[in-house]
């Protein structure tokens, strides 16, 4: 059954972000809109609204959540000892779709960071959400708006198809300009680490603040280093070109399976984008197979192809 609308509200006008800031007030979860994808949102300073998060999501509660602030300037209220590294990236990035981990302070609860003394942060670059924290005058905490171990919304009919009245409130922005969720570096490590891809590369890192990140190691501390992530119903199978997956998409169909294949050529910005849409679609028309044609792995290309070697992982 298709849930009820009536929760979704208009982003851009004054009063939806009036009421949304009055809701998150109350300890209730508000949807938003971000450049990466939408997010469940919290006050970050009630412990009673940060433990709803996990209760509607299904998440498991030490599987730590992203800070989310308006300004660099925020960054102190929050954390303590900031290294070099973490103040050249948000310099260089923010506002903008990359978390930096780094040494929480005592404001930052528990709950948030699933007891660890690190805290994951990151400043959104869209109007309606920075707006709606500078009304608030607190941060928020905000995963992804959908149930654990699902694909991520991009639409505000996305939020409602998968929490229907589970949120007070869902703030229309549009489409996601991304569509991928953030690159996660941990500023804690000598040299940093990825923790998870996403539209600022590790490439571009290096060309642009002459910083090193390296590959993650020790314990997976991202849920989006889990090994099964980011699930559709469907089936997904991989591709490097476009021929095989034809002759795939053939032998398929003549055992009756449905199935379709998802390429965007050379357009990888369109790829991400599109990628979590394309998915929904797919399983809300009953397909059975999805054929993706990889991506070349440059710029946002490993995060897309990331996100779908998770996706097609059963187990
Ligand atoms: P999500 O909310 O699903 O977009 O994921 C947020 C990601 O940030 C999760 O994968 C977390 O595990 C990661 N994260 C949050 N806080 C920390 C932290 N203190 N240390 C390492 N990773 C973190
Ligand atoms: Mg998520």
């Amino acid at each position: 059954m298709r849930p009820s609308d009536s929760n979704i509200l208009n982003g851009s006008k004054s009063s939806s972000i009036e009421a949304a800031v009055s809701a998150l007030r109350d300890d209730e979860l508000v949807a938003i809109p971000t450049e990466t994808v939408y997010g469940l949102a919290a006050r970050a300073s009630s412990r009673t609204a940060v433990n709803k998060i996990f209760k509607v999501k299904g998440r498991p509660s030490n599987h730590p959540l992203i800070l989310h602030i308006a300004k660099i300037s925020d960054l102190e209220k929050w954390t303590k000892d900031l290294p070099n590294v973490a103040r050249t990236l948000v310099d260089h990035y923010w506002p903008g779709p990359l978390t930096i981990v780094v040494q929480r302070n005592e404001k930052v609860c528990d709950e948030i960071t699933g007891g660890r003394n690190t805290v994951a942060i990151r400043c959104p670059d869209h109007k309606i959400t920075t707006e709606l924290l500078k009304r608030l005058d607190d941060a928020i905490v905000a995963p992804s708006a959908n149930r654990f171990g699902k694909v991520s919304p991009t639409t505000a009919e996305h939020v409602a198809s998968d929490l229907g009245d589970d949120v007070k409130f869902i703030l229309d922005g549009g489409e996601c300009a991304i569509g991928l969720e953030s690159t996660i570096i941990d500023c804690t490590t000598t040299p940093p680490q990825l923790l998870r891809a996403g539209a600022i590369t590790v490439e571009q890192i290096k060309t642009e603040c002459l910083i090193t990140v390296v590959p993650a190691s020790g314990e997976s501390r991202a849920s989006g280093m889990l090994d099964k992530h980011y699930a559709p119903e469907c089936k997904i199978e991989l591709f490097d070109d476009r021929m095989r997956a034809e002759t795939r998409l053939l032998e398929l169909r003549q055992h009756g399976t449905t199935s379709e294949i998802l390429d965007f050529a050379d357009d990888l910005a369109q790829y991400a984008h599109s990628l979590y849409a394309r998915l929904r679609d797919a399983d809300e028309r009953n397909i059975e197979v999805i054929i993706a044609v990889k991506p070349i792995s440059a710029g946002i290309g490993s995060a897309i192809n990331e996100r779908l070697q998770k996706a097609a992982n059963r187990s």
